[in-house]
């Protein structure tokens, strides 16, 4: 079956909005074993879009277009829709409905704006959106099914599921599912990655492909794998999960932080994090994770030196001696966090992100990090290049990875310290 995309926006031109919905509609219908041949994008300018139409429905099967359902003038899809099957525009009694019933649920009037997304191609068919006032719809273009969708990513997923994937799959009942068995690496780049797998596994079995999805802080490793040959895929993927062991940090849907609550609730465990250079950070990759009050305690974000005497007794003379970003200070910052929340682990981060603020003895990208328990607290010094965020990205998942490699009993010196670790 041959898919195209079709999607529209002015803002998608300009750049003010990053085109996720196009990664959200290859995904979705990858999981049913579906590839999009092309893609093509355009601003909101009826000639185009009628132009872009006509050629992409002389091609596609399928052509999904996305945005511009809208109550704007801007928002130019039905009319481009009409202008390309030579239809007429009219007001579509049940587009009207659900207009109807979605302003009665908001208390909201009905007004003419919006009235105008109810004016479809005369041959459409609707596609139900459970949650905004625009219907999206479909017509036969050609030999294509066009299938019009909301520019706006919650409606448009929604529909995507509730809509879109089972007329797919009623209409081409071949298309097989695909499952996607994923790893998140910290630690390790792709092409070190790529190289540890094809070493050792040259071959792959037909029905799964490996692929890679390169990312800060994490990289993942993914197989995307035909349904009927899950079984075999289930033994590969075990066989990568030993490879990589140490490289791990969350596996499926999980993220690295998501997965390091669930180690440490398993075992009852508690952690606190002190946090100067990351700006509460590590706290907010942990509290962002629905449940993480059964693990994280607290977060003391102590910027300033009098803050991180106050909050967590790091001592003056400390400061004042080996300065804010030190062995001894973030000794101090994890002992005072265990001492202050009572936690069983706490970590502290402490570091010059720049990009002012370095010296010949502590250059930009400095840190240093502290993790451990009340017997043991382990430091040591990292150098980060790159920009601001990408420095408190990677210092953070240092950080939530020693906590992860002493929570596991992961013995040895992680294999990226050679990398980032800042020579003396
Ligand atoms: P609305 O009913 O809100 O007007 P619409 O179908 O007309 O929806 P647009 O006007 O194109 O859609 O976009 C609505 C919102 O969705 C905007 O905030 C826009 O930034 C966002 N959006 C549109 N297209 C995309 C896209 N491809 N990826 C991510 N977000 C998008
Ligand atoms: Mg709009």
């Amino acid at each position: 079956m041959h898919i195209q995309l079709l999607m529209t926006g002015s803002e998608l031109m300009r750049g003010t909005t990053v085109d996720t919905n196009a990664v959200r509609i290859a995904d979705t219908l990858a999981s049913i074993g579906l590839a999009i041949q092309r893609k093509v994008t355009v601003g909101d300018d009826l000639d185009l879009l009628v132009r872009e139409l006509l050629a992409q429905s002389s091609e596609a099967d399928v052509l999904i277009v996305n945005g511009g359902l809208g109550p704007t003038s801007d928002d130019l899809t039905a009319q481009a829709v009409a202008y390309a099957a030579e239809d007429t525009l009219l007001e579509n009694a049940a587009a009207l409905a659900h207009l109807e019933q979605w302003c009665r649920k908001l208390h909201i009037p009905l007004n003419a704006a919006n009235r105008k997304q109810t004016v479809l191609p005369s041959s459409a068919f609707l596609l139900e959106n459970p949650i905004g006032s625009a219907v999206g719809f479909g017509v036969h273009l050609h030999r294509c099914l066009v299938l019009c969708t909301p520019g706006v990513p919650r409606e448009l997923e929604a529909m995507l599921t509730g809509s879109i994937l089972p007329r797919l799959q009623h209409d081409y009942p071949d298309c097989e599912q695909q499952i996607i068995l994923r790893l998140h690496l910290f630690g390790i780049g792709e092409s070190q990655a790529q190289d540890m797998i094809d070493t050792a596994i040259p071959q792959w079995p037909d029905g799964v492909v490996l692929g890679f999805r390169a990312g800060l802080p994490t990289v993942e490793v993914k197989l995307l794998v035909r349904a009927s040959v899950a079984n075999i895929a289930h033994d590969y993927f075990a066989r990568l999960k030993t490879l990589l062991a140490d490289y791990i940090v969350a596996e499926g849907e999980q993220n690295m932080a998501a997965a390091l609550l669930d180690t440490l609730a398993a075992d009852g465990k508690t952690l606190a994090c002190a946090e100067s250079c990351t700006g509460g950070l590590v706290s907010a990759m942990l509290t962002e994770i629905p449940g993480s009050s059964r693990v994280f305690t607290a977060g003391f974000i102590t910027y300033s030196n009098a803050m991180k005497s106050a909050m967590l007794g790091v001592s003056e003379q400390t400061l004042e001696k080996y300065g804010a970003v030190s062995e001894h200070t973030v000794r101090e910052m994890v002992d005072g966090a265990l001492k202050h929340s009572g936690a069983d682990y706490a970590l502290a981060v402490s570091g010059i992100a720049g990009p002012d603020g370095g010296s010949t003895d502590k250059p930009v990208g400095t840190v240093w990090i502290g993790w451990g328990n009340t017997q043991h607290i382990t430091t040591r010094c990292f150098l980060i290049s790159g920009p601001r965020k990408r420095f408190q990205q990677l210092a953070a998942a240092i950080a939530l990875d020693q906590i992860r490699r002493m929570a596991t009993g992961c013995s040895g010196i992680p294999p990226y310290f050679e990398r980032w670790q800042k020579k003396t």
